[in-house]
């Protein structure tokens, strides 16, 4: 355990034993909200988390940390959801430890004060932009990438130079309890903590006065926590769901397409916020396409994919019900097969469906895939506009013109041309949703941002005072006007 970790032990338990806890503000686990609160504003007011040295050593850390825990994580995710190895490498370790690679080189650059242009109306003076952390900011995160979600946020919440609560979701437990473990043996509680538990834990810690939330879940929970946020006028950023669109039109180069698919919607067990929730193929193409879809699910997943270590099972029964439910709607072009006590559904194609059945209705969030057939591109444009705007579209596509037109006229928070999914892994790019699917973007240096204040600041010199602005008036409109022009 660190110096700092014990320290921060010790202070806790002092704590505990002088002040009590009452009932009502206390959760499950003994950690009372506004103590854990009060606390984190106190060193952050102390204000040693703002300095480069401070930052970059806590980033380390977390490397290491999270370097050290990686049999634990591998291990935890394969009881919450039977995930491999590989894939909670590369979605969930390798990815986190990407995202902190990443702060590491630029948080220099990205700390400092960017000088920016001034303006006519206050010559003489120079203008800056200054990147102020928050203060405590709360990440609240799904079950779906339970260490990515929450962890990929804290990366940009401790680069910016913020005090951090994360609440990871009680539905990977196995992984919120390697998460609590790894902070709370590493760190001082009262720069990160991570809280474990489910609603009733979310709803305490959303109660307080916080300087950030930082959301990852459903619409449905964003909406609370954005109701809640405004109640301390808390700034929010939410990381949402929806159905993602992903449009195969008869120039694709259909095997790339069907296998990249294939990959991008049973990843994770098709448990993922951007995994492409329904196909839309041209009509002229998708027997060939279906014939390839297949071949690649057997190339990946073998004849029986129950019996693959690289296919995952369905977080818990209430989304398995929910799931099968679905299997009704359509008729089943590949897959169906599922067993209630592995809460295994085979990697399944819908096909027969329209706008009105449920599972077109809701996200899937399963190994499920509807298909729906097109003629013209416009038509795709029309049916993806009536409905929310996607987190994600995949367009695959050899037709510039498509190409051109798909990401011109469609709203959606971003996306991949020829591959689904993968947009993700590149920190140059902000990651969000829009509209429905949410609010605000993270990854690299957006994250970075996301979690600073973006304060400006004009200095002014002393050695001139122009005129102009003071009365009387008389005789100015004329200055003003040109300077307004010039500025
Ligand atoms: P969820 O909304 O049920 O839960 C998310 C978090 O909110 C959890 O920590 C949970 O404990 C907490 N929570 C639940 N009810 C709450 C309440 N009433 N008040 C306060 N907090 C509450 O979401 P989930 O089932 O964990 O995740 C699935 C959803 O998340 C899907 O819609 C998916 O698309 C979305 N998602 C989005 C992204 C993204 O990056 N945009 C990533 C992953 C998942």
């Amino acid at each position: 355990m660190s110096t700092e970790a014990k320290n921060s032990t010790r202070k806790t338990t002092a704590k505990k034993t002088t002040r009590g806890t009452t009932k009502k503000s206390t959760a499950k686990s003994g950690w009372d909200a506004k103590a854990l609160t009060d606390k984190q504003r106190a060193y952050f007011a102390q204000g040693n988390t703002k300095s480069y040295d401070f930052r970059l050593e806590r980033l380390r850390k977390l490397q290491e940390v999270i370097e050290a825990h990686e049999e634990a994580i591998i291990e935890a995710l394969q009881k919450d959801f039977k995930k491999s190895p590989f894939e909670t490498y590369a979605t969930e370790i390798g990815f986190v430890l990407g995202e902190i690679a990443h702060a590491r080189s630029n948080l220099a650059s990205w700390m400092g004060a960017k000088k920016v242009g001034g303006s006519l109306l206050n010559f003489p003076s120079g203008s800056y932009i200054y990147s102020e952390p928050y203060g405590i900011c709360l990440i609240l995160g799904a079950w779906n990438y339970p260490l990515q979600l929450t962890f990929g946020p804290l990366v940009g919440a401790l680069a910016a130079g913020n005090c951090a609560i994360v609440k990871p979701s009680e539905l990977a437990a196995n992984t919120s309890a390697v998460m609590a473990k790894m902070i709370s043996e590493n760190f001082d509680e009262a720069h990160i903590k991570v809280v474990e538990g489910g609603k009733e834990v979310a709803e305490k810690l959303l109660a307080e006065k916080l300087d950030y939330i930082f959301f990852t879940g459903s619409v449905r929970v964003g909406k609370i926590v954005m109701q809640a946020a405004a109640q301390h006028l808390t700034p929010v950023t939410l990381e949402l769901g929806g159905k993602s669109p992903c449009v195969i039109d008869k120039t694709a180069n259909l095997d790339l397409a069907a296998k990249r698919i294939a990959w991008g919607k049973f990843l994770n067990g098709g448990q993922t916020c951007v995994a492409p929730d329904y196909l839309l193929v041209h009509k002229a193409v998708k027997p060939r396409f279906m014939q390839l879809f297949k071949e690649h699910i057997k190339a990946m997943y073998g004849d029986d994919p129950q019996q693959s270590p690289d296919y995952p099972r369905i977080i818990n029964q209430g989304h398995y019900k929910r799931l099968v439910g679905y299997l009704k709607e359509g008729r089943i072009l590949t897959g169906g097969d599922t067993n209630d006590k592995e809460r295994y559904i085979a990697p399944t194609v819908l096909d027969q469906l329209n706008w009105d059945d449920q599972v077109m209705q809701e996200e899937i969030f399963g190994p499920i895939l509807p298909i729906l057939e097109f003629e013209t591109i416009e038509e795709v444009a029309q049916q993806i506009a009536h409905h929310p705007k996607p987190l994600a579209l995949y367009l695959f596509s050899e037709d510039a013109d498509h190409q051109k037109y798909i990401t011109e006229n469609v709203s959606f928070g971003g996306g991949c041309i020829n591959d689904t999914v993968a947009h993700l892994v590149n920190t140059n790019m902000p990651f969000g949703g829009v509209g429905d699917s949410g609010i605000g973007s993270y990854h690299g240096r957006s994250s970075f941002q996301t979690f600073s204040h973006q304060k400006s600041v004009m200095k002014k010199a002393t050695w001139l005072d122009v005129p102009l602005r003071y009365a009387p008036y008389k005789g100015k409109m004329k200055w003003l006007k040109m300077a307004f022009r010039w500025t």
